[in-house]
């Protein structure tokens, strides 16, 4: 707005001709002839940025799916559309989060409680992070290694500006979350996918080597992982960091993780998910409360700067300036307060192990290949035909709503996001079997 402003105004110092012009054209002829005066816009309709008007077309798989469901869901009853399309928790938050926030309505001084935050983040509710990470984990970080974001998606915003230059190279493993496009490539950087491991999702180390070039200033990793739900052994992350220690060296720069981790409290089979961080001094760890107390509406997250790592002391100010140039600022310091008072406690989420255990039993019983899950609310089993997406379309005529695999970087893959309640689930199980029986008959 305020650059359009400009150019209109020098314009109209321009000469009195144009003066008339702008006077009296109409809207798009005003924008036209402003644009005309800006030589990156030459002969373009407007000064809207065409990049992101190349994305309106392109709407995201999962979000169409869901559409679709919610249509169809109006049609034949919602009970009847078997809606494993979107990641959206479907446990209740803790009716403590909700006290708490009442309590700091009703305690809390409002000059105080509403009024703008440090740029660095609230401080009480980064030290309750900081001590809550300690205690779980066993590391040492301050308030000064914490800072608040809006979810996961705002603290992966933050770590990437903060530690990868525009031209750098980050590199994600596949199968990942789609999001991480645009969170990469609007940070300037680029985006460069390792082919999935599909025999267990772990890494793929037989190519890791060949991917990982001296252009690479971090690697973006997910566990446990959307879409397949893999945990990270501490193997798989003490060999991993054993080559980006190696790779740092023989570059002779250093090769940043951001460790994406907003599923880290739903494990499985008892397991405890492994602490990036514990394992590799440059870590960025990114959290979101998000899934853990459902709360995704919020928008409450923060990044945990490794206090080992490079320049430890001057990550959170920095990422305060990024803030100030994407326009983020803190989050709500309401959420924000009550966030650091809940640090320890997670929504009942043992409904995900109940629904991963129903499906993945079937899906063995029906014959698919399908890599057990050790944590989150997906499971990403293969297609029984090569085109994941035709398959996906034949399970929709049974109101079966599944995700093709091809935009997280497995084809041939689709993903089930079991976040529903269980007795749906249960309900859903023949319908999978006729769908595969009459469809793929033995
Ligand atoms: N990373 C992964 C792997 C996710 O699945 C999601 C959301 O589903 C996000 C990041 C974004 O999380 P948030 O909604 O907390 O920003």
């Amino acid at each position: 707005m305020f650059s359009r402003g400009c150019i209109i105004r020098l314009y109209v110092s321009a000469g009195a001709g144009d003066i008339r012009i702008f006077y009296f054209a109409g809207i798009d002829e005003k924008v036209l002839a402003a644009d005309s005066l800006n030589p990156l816009h030459a002969g373009k309709e407007t000064m809207i940025n065409e990049e992101y008007i190349s994305m309106l077309g392109k709407k995201s798989v999962i979000r169409e799916l869901s559409e679709y469901a919610t249509a169809r869901a109006k049609e034949i009853g919602a009970e009847n559309v078997y809606d494993f399309s979107l990641g959206n928790p479907s446990v209740p938050t803790p009716q403590f989060f909700d006290d708490t926030i009442i309590d700091l309505v009703k305690t809390m001084d409002s000059m105080s409680l509403h009024g703008y935050s440090p740029s660095n983040g609230l401080p009480e509710a980064k030290q309750q992070v900081a001590d809550s990470l300690n205690r779980r984990f066993d590391m040492d970080y301050t308030a000064n290694h914490i800072f608040p974001t809006s979810g996961a998606a705002g603290a992966i915003a933050h770590a990437l500006r903060a530690v990868v230059r525009p031209g750098e190279t980050v590199l994600v493993f596949a199968p990942y979350f789609p999001e991480y496009n645009p969170y990469i490539t609007f940070t300037g950087a680029k985006i460069r996918v390792v082919p999935a491991n599909f025999r267990d999702f772990q890494v793929n180390f037989d190519v890791l080597d060949e991917y990982l070039t001296s252009d690479v200033a971090a690697i973006l990793i997910n566990s446990p992982n959307n879409p397949s739900g893999a945990v990270y052994s501490e193997e798989t992350l003490q060999r991993l960091f054993d080559v980006c220690r190696a790779k740092e060296k023989e570059y002779g720069h250093s090769i940043f993780i951001i460790s994406d981790e907003p599923y880290r409290e739903i494990s499985f089979d008892g397991k405890k998910v492994p602490y990036t961080a514990k394992f590799y001094d440059n870590t960025l760890t990114c959290y979101s409360f998000s899934k853990s107390l459902s709360i995704p509406g919020e928008r409450i997250g923060y990044v945990a700067v490794n206090p080992r790592c490079e320049k430890a002391d001057r990550l959170v100010p920095v990422m305060a300036q990024i803030s100030r140039g994407i326009g983020h600022n803190c989050p709500s310091s309401l959420i924000c307060r009550a966030m650091g008072k809940c640090v320890d406690i997670t929504s009942d989420l043992s409904v995900y192990e109940t629904n991963m255990n129903l499906l993945y039993d079937t899906f063995v019983r029906l014959g698919f290949t399908v890599v057990r899950p050790g944590g989150t609310f997906y499971i990403f089993p293969k297609a029984l035909e090569e085109d994941a997406n035709a398959f996906c379309r034949k399970a929709l005529k049974y109101d079966l709503v599944f995700v093709p695999g091809d935009s997280f970087g497995g084809p041939g893959y689709f993903r089930v996001a079991y976040c529903l309640d269980t007795d749906k689930v249960k309900r859903s199980l023949p319908v999978i079997e006729k769908f595969v029986r009459s469809e793929y008959p033995a």
